[in-house]
């Protein structure tokens, strides 16, 4: 039922999200892949050349809120959003990440993928560059909070 709401172009999950208005065509959007349950855009904000935001169709937050069965295909779109972005602009590579909650810096509370494609002398970072924490920790006492 929700495919074929989808298709129809009349589901939105959350009439306040900004994402599923994307998804609901209320707000235009560059549509790089689009499956029945993902959809995936040019961010308006680039950070680089293409860079693509990937969302689920259904609203959920963030990471927690979501079931194995929507790890899988929003994987299968990220990974298929991915392909495009290779094929149309050949980068030399991509950053993939997530701002999972308001203290990683997530400002659209509908979990969401970034693909951020990195070209050759574009003086952008790795992902270790997000945050070197001041602190020093002791990683093996680190270790012992998962046991
Ligand atoms: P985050 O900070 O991880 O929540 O990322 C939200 C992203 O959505 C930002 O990079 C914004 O630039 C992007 N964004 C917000 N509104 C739109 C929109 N209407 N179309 C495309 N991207 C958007
Ligand atoms: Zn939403």
């Amino acid at each position: 039922m929700l495919k074929i709401a989808h298709q129809l172009g009349f589901y939105r999950e959350n009439m306040s999200c900004i994402f599923c208005k994307i998804v609901a065509g209320e707000i235009s959007n560059y549509t790089v892949y689009e499956d029945a349950n993902m959809l995936a855009f040019l961010d308006v904000h680039p950070c680089s050349k293409g860079h693509t935001v990937i969302v689920p169709k259904k609203h959920v937050e963030n990471l927690s809120a979501m079931d194995g069965e929507l790890w899988n295909t929003t994987l299968a779109g990220v990974q298929q959003a991915l392909k495009k972005v290779y094929t149309a602009l050949k980068p030399d590579g991509v950053n993939i990440g997530i701002n999972d909650g308001e203290a990683a810096g997530q400002t659209v509370p509908h979990v969401h993928w970034h693909i951020i494609p990195r070209y050759k002398g574009d003086a952008g970072g790795s992902v270790h560059s997000i945050i070197r924490s001041k602190e020093s920790f002791d990683v093996s006492a680190v270790a012992k909070m998962f046991s």
